[in-house]
C-alpha cells in the first residue's frame, strides 16, 4: 500500500552506554508527586496520583536546542524521572512492577504554566499546558540491571543558568515507581516502549529566552535544554 505523505521516523531515546536506542510508543505523566510541589501547587499532597498524557512526537533529545512556546510567557521547568518500559502488562501487581521497566531517565516535563492554570480554574482540559511541541526533553536511558530495584533515592536537581532551582530526592516521592506502574496500568495496558514522567520535586518556574536548563538524576544521569 503506498501511503499519501512520508511516514515520519520513530521517535527514539538513546541508552547509555549501548549502540542502541529505545522506540518510544506513548508518554505519560504524572501529576503532583511530591509532597512540597503538591502544596506550591495548592494541593492536597495525599490525592491519588493522576494522570496525563504529552504526544510521542514532543520527546526532545538532550543537547538540544528549542524555541520558546508560543502562546505563553510563563513557561516553567519540571525536572522528572522517567520510567522507561519494557514489557507489556495490565494490572500489574505492585510486587511485579519492576520486570516491566527497562530503565530510567532524566526528563522535563515543560509546562505552559499560564495555560494550564486557566485550564484547572475553568475544568478544562490540560494539553495545551502540558501536551505542546517539544514539551518533553529527555537524557539518555538509562537500563536498570537485572537485580537492581527500581529506584527509590537519589538527588534530583534542576538548574537554570547555573542556579540551582529545584533540589529534591525519590524518595519524596508521594508513589513509588512500583505504585504508579501499578496504578496507570490498572487505567491502560502498558506496552514496551510506554514513557512515564513520574512528578517533579518543589522549586518549579520560570525560564526564558536564552536560559540553559540542566537536569540531573543521581544514577540516571542528566538532561540540558537550550531555549531560544
Ligand atoms: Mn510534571
Amino acid at each position: 500500500m503506498t501511503v499519501v505523505f512520508p511516514v515520519p521516523p520513530r521517535v527514539t531515546v538513546p541508552i547509555a552506554q549501548r549502540d542502541a536506542v529505545f522506540p518510544v510508543r506513548r508518554i505519560y505523566c504524572v501529576g503532583r508527586n511530591y509532597a512540597a510541589h503538591a502544596r506550591e501547587m495548592g494541593g492536597d499532597a495525599r490525592e491519588a496520583p493522576f494522570f496525563f498524557q504529552k504526544p510521542t512526537d514532543a520527546i526532545v533529545a538532550s543537547g538540544s536546542s528549542i524555541a520558546y512556546p508560543p502562546v505563553t510567557t510563563n513557561l516553567h521547568h519540571e525536572i522528572e524521572l522517567v520510567l522507561a518500559i519494557g514489557q507489556p502488562g495490565f494490572e500489574i501487581a505492585v510486587a511485579d512492577a519492576r520486570r516491566h521497566v527497562f530503565g530510567a531517565a532524566c526528563g522535563i516535563d515543560l509546562t505552559r504554566r499560564d495555560l494550564q492554570n486557566q485550564a484547572k480554574e475553568a475544568g478544562k482540559p490540560w494539553e495545551c499546558g502540558k501536551a505542546f511541541d517539544a514539551s518533553a526533553p529527555i537524557g539518555a536511558l538509562h537500563e536498570l540491571a537485572a537485580s537492581a530495584p527500581l529506584p527509590r533515592a537519589g538527588r534530583i536537581t534542576l538548574r537554570v543558568n547555573g542556579e540551582l532551582r529545584q533540589d529534591g530526592d525519590l524518595a519524596d516521592m508521594i508513589w513509588g515507581c512500583d505504585e504508579i506502574v501499578a496504578q496507570l496500568s490498572r487505567l491502560f495496558r502498558l506496552e514496551a516502549g510506554d514513557l512515564i514522567y513520574t512528578g517533579t520535586p518543589a522549586g518549579v518556574g520560570p525560564i526564558a529566552r536564552g536560559d540553559l536548563v540542566e537536569g540531573k538524576i543521581d544514577g540516571f544521569g542528566d538532561v540540558t535544554l537550550r531555549i531560544n
